[in-house]
């Protein structure tokens, strides 16, 4: 439920309000923009009655959500939420970034350079896997904590956040100093990590799972937000379809359906998307047309030698090449378009 209030209601009409609303058991999540002040209620309000409500001076409308998310509902949050990833790197609310880097950490000169290259050509986050989701038990599974100390290595020799993916609750005391926790498709249903994720401080990269429909994504999100984590990031990474010509299939639409439904922002990964390295420059490119807040792109500095991933990494020169079209078409948008 949604209760918009008067912009010019007197203190003491709103406290009455709170006081009717405590006999409910309800949370209440205020949303203020600049015209309007928005209370968002989450918990059961299926007993409270629309009319009472109306009768209260500051109360100026009401709505039931009848979708089952509530925090992560665009109606509870009118203004896209931005979210603060370190001095001066925001995604969101008009905040673009790009992050690269390779899928696995492999050595320390392998995160390093790469790390190196994707900032020289305007990655401002670096991403890298130490904990790897691999469908078979005997590929290769990530440096896991030594990939972690490597990737944390590639920060301080550059200074640009960190993404990597956890797998489990059990080593999150490894991830006190990564920047952005990236929760990988195979687990975005995975509630009891979600649940531990919701209580700590640091954004959240929730990718979309591999058959998963765009309402059981965002009920994901709404785990996590539920517990009190706000930063979430959605990442659409490619859906499995009937297709085989690409690993899966990219929903573009996605981008349009969530601005819509949630004020979370949304990057795309055009790599797990597609699969196919030279396919993912035109799909990085489609979802800036289609309004991403941002990009994730598999790069290596020596694909057909990488550990994972290597048919869809790709090289630093070619990042370099969709970087200047990327930031083209994002100027051209700014400029001609919005
Ligand atoms: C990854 O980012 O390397 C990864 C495993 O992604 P996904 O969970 O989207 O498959
Ligand atoms: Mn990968």
């Amino acid at each position: 439920m949604v209760i918009i209030l008067n912009e010019t209601a007197p203190e003491i009409e709103v406290q009455e309000l709170e006081q009717f609303l405590s006999a409910y058991n309800v949370q209440i999540k205020p949303t203020v923009g600049e015209h309007t002040v928005i209370w968002g209620l989450i918990g059961d309000t299926s007993k409270i009655d629309l009319d009472t409500l109306l009768t209260y001076p500051c109360v100026n409308d009401v709505k039931r959500i009848q979708e089952p998310f509530k925090a992560a509902n665009r109606k509870f949050h009118p203004e896209p939420t931005t979210v603060k990833i370190a001095e001066g790197i925001e995604i969101g609310g008009g905040h673009f970034q790009v992050i690269a880097g390779p899928c696995s950490v492999e050595t320390e000169e392998q995160i390093t350079e790469v790390a190196r290259d994707v900032q020289a050509a305007g990655a401002r986050l670096l991403r890298g896997g130490a904990f790897k989701p691999r469908t078979s038990p005997y590929a290769f599974q990530g440096l896991r904590a030594e990939g972690l100390e490597l990737l944390l290595e590639a920060k301080q020799a550059t200074g640009m956040p960190v993404v990597t993916e956890i797998m489990s609750a059990a080593h999150l005391p490894l991830f006190k100093d990564v920047d952005v926790i990236q929760v990988g498709a195979r687990n975005m249903q995975n509630f009891e990590l979600l649940k531990e994720l919701g209580k700590q401080d640091k954004p959240i990269l929730l990718k979309r799972g591999l058959a998963n429909t765009i309402e059981e994504w965002l009920m994901s999100a709404e785990y996590i937000m539920s517990e009190g984590n706000q930063n979430i990031i959605l990442c659409e990474r490619g859906i499995r379809t009937f297709e085989t010509a690409t690993r899966n299939t990219l929903d573009l639409s996605a981008i349009t359906v969530l601005k819509e439904k949630t004020h979370l922002p949304v990057i795309v990964d055009p790599s797990h998307a597609t699969g196919v390295r030279r396919y993912v420059e035109s799909m990085a490119l489609a979802a800036v047309a289609a309004g991403a807040d941002g990009l994730i792109i598999e790069v290596h500095n020596n694909p057909q030698k990488a550990l994972c991933d290597g048919a869809q990494s790709l090289t630093p020169g070619q990042f370099e090449n969709t970087m200047k079209k990327v930031e083209k078409l994002r100027n051209f948008m700014i400029s001609e378009i919005f």
